[in-house]
């Protein structure tokens, strides 16, 4: 019988399901305090439950989080954390510091079948979805080697893989991640990062998350973005900033465009006025992301006059954009460097 996993489960539901095991529905509430606040997954440890629904606990539910089966630092103070599912698959999850904020990067796939083709995580392939326990997992491990005091400040759903297309499960650690009685993080503090799928953009639209949303457009015409990008073709550059343009944005907040530069591909003055225009009537910030350089990529990082002159481009047209040196670079933890080795090896389609 395969057995409930807890961290897939909202407050409401654990007390849902404490009444079917024969207890009391506060206990469901308690349970949640024990697993998404105190970090404690041992039935036998959660000492205020009555030993018989602990036991029925055993039978019915597991509340496993991922192990940690490597750590590796980097110069700049940001940990990649290779994950391991309990099915033997890896995951990775990034940890950055910058000033008082500290950024967890999820994943929400092993792998990616997106094969955007500047992307090393994406020669992985697809290999499965996560699921809802598994993604907020990652921050329930990582958390756990925290010094006393110290919290996760910032989570991005940016790791391996396509956050909106592992929609259900995605949208429902969405809500762990921000319930009360959970993880209890603001939506403002969280943000969802997509590869433009704009069927996925106009579904979250409409689930009053109010977390961040970031694009990656990485190419202002769509025959360069196609290049880069195979969703291009399902959904090309003016479907995606007419879902861009009616998703629903907070007040004072704004839509993050992230664009990675790349050597005479998209970098040219050109590309950076098309890029403020494709951006009108969109309350956006831009990132811009020099290339980290992976093995046999056939990119290459622009020279810096260029980024900077494209930041300058951009900034003139009223739009803020900021050049982000990745974070984790040393370590194969930066944006687009994700992959993990044992898996099978093989491009998506
Ligand atoms: S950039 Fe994102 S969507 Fe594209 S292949 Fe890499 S992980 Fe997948």
């Amino acid at each position: 019988m395969n057995r409930l996993d807890l961290l897939s489960l909202l407050p409401e539901e654990l007390e849902t399901l404490a009444r079917r095991l024969g207890a009391d529905a506060y206990r469901g509430r308690q349970l949640a305090a024990w697993i998404f606040e105190k970090g404690v997954y041992d039935f036998q440890a959660m000492s205020n439950l009555p030993t018989e629904f602990r036991a029925r606990l055993t039978e019915e539910a597991v509340s496993g989080v991922p192990r940690v089966e490597r750590v590796t630092g980097s110069k700049d103070g940001s940990q990649k954390f290779v994950l391991s599912l309990a099915d033997g698959s890896r995951v990775q999850a990034v940890l950055m510091p910058d000033g008082d904020r500290l950024t967890l990067c999820l994943s929400t796939q092993v792998g990616c079948g997106f094969a955007c083709a500047f992307c090393f995580t994406g020669t992985m392939g697809l290999d499965r979805n996560l699921t809802t326990g598994e993604i907020v997992g990652q921050l329930a491990t990582v958390r756990q080697t925290l010094d006393p005091g110290t919290r996760v400040t910032h989570l991005v759903l940016m790791g391996m893989g396509e956050p909106l297309a592992n929609y259900e499960a995605t949208v429902k650690a969405l809500r762990l991640l921000t319930h009360s009685d959970a993880f209890g993080y603001s939506p403002r503090r969280i943000t969802v990062s997509t590869v433009g799928l704009v069927s996925g953009i106009k579904k979250l639209a409409k689930e009053n998350l109010k977390v961040n949303l970031a694009i990656s457009l990485h190419a202002t015409t769509d025959e360069a973005r196609e290049r880069l990008m195979p969703v291009n073709r399902s959904w090309p550059l003016e479907d995606l900033l007419v879902a861009c343009r009616r998703f629903p944005l907070p007040v004072r907040r704004r839509m993050t465009f992230e664009y990675v530069l790349l050597d005479d591909v998209n970098d040219s003055a050109e590309d950076a006025i098309r890029l403020t225009r494709l951006l009108k009537g969109i309350r956006a910030k831009v990132n811009l992301i020099p290339f980290n350089d992976w093995e046999g990529s056939g990119f290459r990082r622009p020279p810096l006059q260029r980024i900077l002159a494209f930041q300058a481009i951009v900034q003139e047209h009223g739009i803020t954009a900021t050049v982000r040196w990745s974070k984790g670079e040393d370590i194969g933890a930066a944006c687009g460097q994700l992959k993990e080795p044992g898996l099978t090896e093989r491009v998506a389609s």
